[in-house]
């Protein structure tokens, strides 16, 4: 397998730009996520990797060849899309070899890496049927076993999971962490969904607009986001967002936003702004039985061992994740604690995080 070094890629279409000086280094038998909302550049990225979009401007190097002027077939990639694309009147096994056969390999070993590649898969006992005889997850697999029979320096992913079923996407998302890591395999894999991205990539990309607003591992893209953007864009349910006053009162400095009050933590009183946006994960608030702040409940949603419960407080709605054994109604009253370690702030005219530790 080989790195990959994006340097200062940009792509325009008539005017519009798509993708805006972007930097990435990969590295050897990473896994590196591109994730953003529907528009923000993902898949053209990974077109120019690719060979498939020519570039506006930058340098795209694979391994130690700068690949910019290379066909896709001469820069040993592979890549596997969210519509399979498999030859319908092929069987199986002719699926998997066809690109070793193009690349002029003997029958023999095509045979061999084509069986080995369908043990790996599972799919030794499917190998003579055509593609319309196989599950939606079957094909995935032999589009995925297409993709690894050619040893490639790079497997390049765009939304292969996106058309199965919730829980063949679980099954197959968990086979996809196990044979990259089992290949040591440099993957470049893109997709809308932030928990795919959060359970599959060494790093994550986050894209907006075109541009790469955050590069870091999972751990770090959540409990540290670096804008307003990706504290929205990443986590399930969203986290928590308020427009609020840092206000000196008789207790001390409070966050204030009509009757939402909270004491501003210790580690937050060197901030100079006087408003600020507040942020805060729907698990990170608790229900308290006296003190806290108190709201009225919108909408609960059951979602097996948690409810999603919807509150307002005063202009405000938030959202609170409780354990299901709580007793909350709709149109109920309840009060709630915010975890003082949890809370994010955000400049509101940058919208980018607050550094106060
Ligand atoms: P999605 O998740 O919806 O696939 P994406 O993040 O992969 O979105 P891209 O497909 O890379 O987004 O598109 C980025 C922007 O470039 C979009 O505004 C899109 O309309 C535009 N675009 C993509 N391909 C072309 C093209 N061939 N001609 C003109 N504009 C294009």
């Amino acid at each position: 397998m080989a790195s990959v070094s994006l340097n200062n890629l940009n792509k325009e279409f008539g005017g519009m730009l798509a993708v805006k000086n972007l930097s990435v280094e990969i590295a050897d038998g990473e896994f590196l996520v591109f994730v953003g909302p529907s528009g923000c550049g993902k898949t053209t990225t990974l077109r120019m990797v690719a060979g498939l979009e020519s570039l506006s401007a930058g340098e795209i190097r694979i391994g130690d060849r700068i690949v910019n002027d290379f066909p896709p077939g001469e820069r040993d990639v592979a890549m596997v899309f969210q519509n399979y694309a498999l030859y319908s009147h092929m069987s199986v096994r002719k699926n998997l070899g066809f690109a070793l056969k193009a690349r002029k390999l003997k029958g023999t070993e095509i045979e061999k890496r084509v069986l080995r590649v369908a043990k790996m898969l599972d799919l030794q006992e499917l190998l003579d049927r055509k593609p319309r005889q196989l599950s939606g997850g079957q094909r995935q697999r032999v589009a995925l076993g297409r993709a690894i029979v050619r040893n490639p320096q790079v497997f390049l992913m765009d939304e292969p999971l996106s058309n199965l079923d919730a829980l063949l996407r679980l099954q197959t998302r968990k086979e996809l962490i196990e044979l990259t890591g089992e290949l040591k395999s440099t993957v470049i894999y893109v997709t809308h969904d932030q928990v795919e991205a959060m359970t599959m990539g060494h790093r994550l990309a986050v894209m907006n607009e075109g541009e790469v607003v955050q590069l870091d591992t999972p751990d770090i893209v959540f409990n540290r986001p670096a804008s307003r953007f990706v504290a929205e864009f990443i986590g399930s349910p969203p986290m928590n967002l308020l427009e609020v006053d840092i206000t000196e009162k008789e207790s001390g400095k409070c966050f204030l936003s009509g009757s939402f009050e909270l004491p501003v933590p210790d580690k937050m009183k060197s901030v100079d702004e006087t408003s600020v946006i507040l942020g805060f994960r729907p698990n990170e608030m608790e229900l308290v039985s006296r003190g806290g702040m108190a709201g009225s409940v919108s909408v609960v949603e059951t979602m097996g061992s948690e409810k999603l419960v919807y509150l307002n407080v005063g202009e405000n709605t938030l959202s609170i994740l409780v354990p299901s054994s709580e007793k909350v109604n709709q149109g109920g009253n309840i009060r709630f604690r915010l975890k003082p370690d949890a809370l994010h702030l955000f400049n509101i005219s940058t919208q980018r995080r607050i550094s106060f530790e």
